[in-house]
């Protein structure tokens, strides 16, 4: 171990629990990057998560920097969703009918979101950015959509398709099991490369259904796009009959409650949300004029539906953590905060010389080991340099720290994260790094 590098916490019984979910899923787990693959040991099983902390069933507290990769913006178990879920599961857990409870959630939204007019419910991310390309297939009536590397929509088939380091990649699946079929009609685009974006509109003329990109690309470090490009998105798929996707699951209500469309100021045509949506309860949503939307069944001729789409304990949980969020001065002090935090860790590393570079939005924040100012490509990211963050995440982890386990993923400041905390983050953050370095 290095110098200055502390004991390792106790993980036995995290460890007995994850030989034991070896035994009933794949890797020990039910979604990927939770198995500690990219970080040192086994994964901690949570006991329990309140406010800005999470205890893991050895009994060890961590400041939780992850919250559950986004939804929780207000942190664990806030005592208005709490009291809502309640009211809401005291009347039954699930109804497969309408509830006031989605006209209460969408109310909210519409009222304070000027870029759409109407929404449908779902139950995940995945499903939100699923049904948001048929519905660009099914309006435009053609099949292929452009993506870009780097960015993350979900699971589905079309969406799984990765990126070559070609100025077009064509048809490259990252993922068995997605037919060669589907994965042709999905174009992959490096970020920030106007040339190649307008290559792949000749290319493939009068046939791109829509062009999606997060909101701002979170899920392979945070590569902070320019307003510039973005309207140039906006104008050539305009120029080209095609649809602008914004996929504002990580961004929706977090870079404001009007997400990354009112960050850039640009109007995309369907917009998708999910995460801090549902308070922390699965609830996914896609969104946009009334005048897309009305092609949605039953009205329309775009199939799309959900056994629990609009559950009312999800809506519940929504409600309650949107209300908080439509308060006035909310993002202002959260992403204040965020900044004073980021801004004191970056004087610390400029000021030691370390190969670190803190990137950050509103209250999403990444460490890159890097000493580039700017990193706007997936490409422009060594993935050398995110072996440092195995000792990092270690580290932080002995000190009660707890980020997501990977060198890609983004942290987030919630509300619960009061200054004393960050400033034990901040402090915990400087001593893993005098380790790493
Ligand atoms: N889109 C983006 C931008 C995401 O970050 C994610 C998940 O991390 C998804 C879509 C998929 O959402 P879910 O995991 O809820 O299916």
């Amino acid at each position: 171990r290095p110098a200055g590098a502390k004991p390792d916490i106790s993980r036995e019984k995290s460890s007995v629990l994850f030989e034991k979910a070896k035994k009933y899923f794949p890797g020990g787990v039910n979604s990927p990057v939770r198995a500690f693959k990219s970080v040192y040991g086994t994964p901690l099983f949570i006991e329990k998560g309140d406010g800005c902390f999470l205890w893991d069933v050895d009994g060890n507290q961590f400041i939780d920097f992850c919250c559950s990769w986004g939804p929780l913006i207000l942190g664990h178990n806030h005592s208005k969703i709490k009291e809502a879920v309640t009211i809401a599961l005291e009347k039954g857990l699930s109804f497969g009918a309408p509830t006031a409870l989605e006209n209460e959630l969408a109310e909210l939204i519409l009222k304070h979101n000027k870029y759409i007019e109407r929404l449908r419910f779902v139950s995940s991310g995945t499903e939100a950015v699923m049904s948001a390309i048929r519905l660009a297939r099914g309006y435009t009536k053609r099949d292929k959509i452009i993506k870009f590397e780097g960015c993350y929509h979900g699971h589905s088939d079309a969406l799984l398709v990765k990126a070559g380091s070609g100025l077009v990649t064509f048809g490259e699946t990252s993922s068995l099991g997605v037919p060669k079929a589907f994965a042709n009609e999905t174009i992959v685009v490096g970020l920030n490369d106007k040339e190649a974006l307008s290559k792949a509109f000749e290319d493939f003329k009068g046939e791109i259904a829509a062009v999606i990109i997060e909101g701002v690309p979170a899920n392979n470090g945070l590569l902070l796009q320019s307003k510039e490009y973005i309207q140039f998105l906006r104008e050539i798929t305009q120029t080209h009959g095609s649809l602008l996707i914004f996929d504002e699951v990580i961004t929706g209500f977090r870079l404001g409650f009007e997400g990354a469309a009112a960050y850039y100021g640009i109007q995309p045509d369907i917009l998708t949300y999910g995460k801090i949506i549902g308070g922390g309860m699965p609830v996914g949503a896609y969104g946009a004029s009334a005048e897309l939307m009305s092609y949605i069944s039953p009205d329309g001729g775009v199939y799309q539906a959900g056994t629990l789409s609009g559950n009312p304990v999800a809506m519940a949980a929504g409600i309650a953590q949107l209300t908080e969020l439509s308060k006035a001065g909310f993002y202002k002090d959260l992403n204040k905060k965020t900044e004073e935090f980021v801004t004191a860790i970056q004087r610390y590393v400029s000021a030691k010389n370390y190969k670190v570079t803190l990137f950050h939005v509103a209250s999403i924040f990444w460490i890159a080991f890097t000493d580039q100012e700017q990193i706007q490509t997936a490409c422009a990211i060594d993935p050398k340099s995110i072996e440092k963050y195995k000792i990092l995440h270690r580290e932080l982890l002995n000190r009660g720290v707890y980020l997501g386990p990977s060198g890609y993923e983004v942290g987030f400041v919630s509300a619960a994260h009061t200054k004393i905390e960050l400033e034990k983050a901040k402090r915990a953050i400087f001593e893993s790094l005098d380790v790493v370095f």
